[in-house]
């Protein structure tokens, strides 16, 4: 691993988790010519193996796109987006038009992601990926961190960024679920996404890339179009789903989703998530930051997880790479960071946490606010806008 080029620092940063947030920090600090050791506990298998299907804003695949080639197959793009609720009027189609771009942002596995962001990170002189190791705590000293390792001697760095997500420590499990499956859906157009507020929690349909291994038989319905389904909702609700046959669970898969025309022919690859919320109220502690999910672990309603979490890794980076060329110590970068992330974080934290619930009640008023808001967003172009420019790059200055 070489050491940086023109900064006075030469310890490496630590980054503690190489989930996508992680890599990608670690290879935004390459560019830089900081050199980053990214500790995991799981292996690149254990990794891959996650098969949550992923909407990436234009922004982070802008993001990703400046760091690796992302195969071809292993991705969908996303070109327009359709919101709407159960039972409500007022439907709005986010598009082309809205954001003056061909795609509005695409969908990748998470373990497609991994797979092409951990090569990247080996083949890259910077940076040392270290996997199957657990990072137990980190003590701080005035000038440096050392990074206590399971089964290894310490690490010494100059700052600890921590990517862990949840951790692997136990926490208290939550009361929601996402269910996911792969399906095969006609009457929508390829390209296309659907983001459906059910009673229960939010429903998405995310167009599902080519390479795909689940039972998902190609071109087993004409027209039919392979798509993700994450539906979130309370952990009975999910009790009682996950239970039942692939044809009960497309029935009420139809009668939720409403649509005259839309309909799911076929369900493989069933799986559970758990849903966790939490955001941190410091983004730094002396010479630790967080960021990604360590920062906040949000609801994925809208798809909004991950690509927060670039955006955190892209200032983190900036502010790094400024102050490493300048020969400072990169704690200084820290406060600025945590500063920068404010807006952003505050913004889609607030959206994640109120949206599920808005569109769940059936408290008569919120209910006319609901649809009078669809129809809003349909009939005015600006405010859709403005609304598919937060999602797809978050909030800017
Ligand atoms: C069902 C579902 C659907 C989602 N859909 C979307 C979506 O469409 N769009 C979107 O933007 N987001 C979505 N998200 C959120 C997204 O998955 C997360 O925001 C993203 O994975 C966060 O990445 P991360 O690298 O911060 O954390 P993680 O992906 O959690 O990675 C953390 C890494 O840290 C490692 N680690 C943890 N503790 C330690 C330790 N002590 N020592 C060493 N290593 C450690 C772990 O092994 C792991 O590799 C979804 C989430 C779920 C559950």
């Amino acid at each position: 691993m070489t050491s940086p080029s023109n900064g006075k620092n030469s310890m490496p940063v630590a980054i503690l988790g190489g989930g996508p947030v992680g890599l990608t920090l670690a290879l935004l600090l390459a560019k830089r010519s900081v050199p980053s050791v990214v500790f995991d506990a799981r292996s690149v298998e254990q990794a891959n193996a996650d098969r949550r299907l992923l909407a990436l804003s234009l922004g982070s695949l802008q993001t990703l796109g400046s760091l690796v080639e992302l195969p071809g197959d292993a991705q969908a793009p996303i070109r327009t987006v359709i919101v709407s609720s159960v039972g409500q009027f007022g439907r709005a189609v986010i598009g082309e038009r809205d954001v003056g771009s061909e795609i509005l942002g695409g969908t990748i596995r998470y373990g497609d992601l991994i797979a092409a962001l951990s090569d990247a990170a080996e083949a890259n002189e910077f940076i040392s990926v270290r996997r199957s190791l657990k990072v137990l705590s980190v003590r701080q000293s005035p000038s440096s961190v050392q990074i206590e390792l399971q089964g290894e001697l310490p690490f010494t760095a100059a700052l600890a960024i921590s990517a862990e997500g949840l951790g692997t420590e136990p926490v208290e499990p939550p009361s929601q679920s996402a269910l996911i499956a792969d399906l095969e859906v006609t009457g929508i157009e390829r390209g296309t996404a659907c983001e459906r507020f059910t009673r229960d929690g939010p429903l998405a349909l995310l167009p599902l890339p080519t390479r795909t291994a689940s039972g998902a038989k190609s071109g087993a319905n004409s027209g039919a179009q392979k798509m993700a389904l994450v539906w979130c909702m309370s952990n009975a609700q999910a009790d009682r789903r996950s239970v039942l046959t692939d044809g009960a669970l497309i029935d009420e898969l139809g009668t939720q989703l409403g649509e005259r025309k839309l309909r799911v022919t076929s369900l493989h690859a069933r799986n559970r998530f758990p849903l966790h919320q939490r955001a941190r109220d410091e983004l730094v502690e002396h010479r630790i930051a967080y960021l990604g999910n360590a920062a906040q672990t949000l609801h994925p309603v809208a798809g909004q997880g991950l690509n927060l979490g670039l955006r955190d890794g892209v200032v983190l980076a900036e502010l790094i790479g400024a102050d490493s060329a300048a020969g400072n110590d990169p704690m200084q970068s820290l406060h600025s960071y945590a500063q920068s992330r404010r807006a952003d974080r505050a913004a889609i934290v607030a959206l994640t946490r109120t949206a599920p619930a808005f569109f769940a009640t059936r408290f008569a008023p919120i209910a006319l606010a609901r649809s009078i808001g669809l129809t809003a967003l349909a009939l005015v172009p600006n405010l859709r806008r403005e609304f598919a420019r937060l999602l797809m790059f978050g909030v800017r200055f």
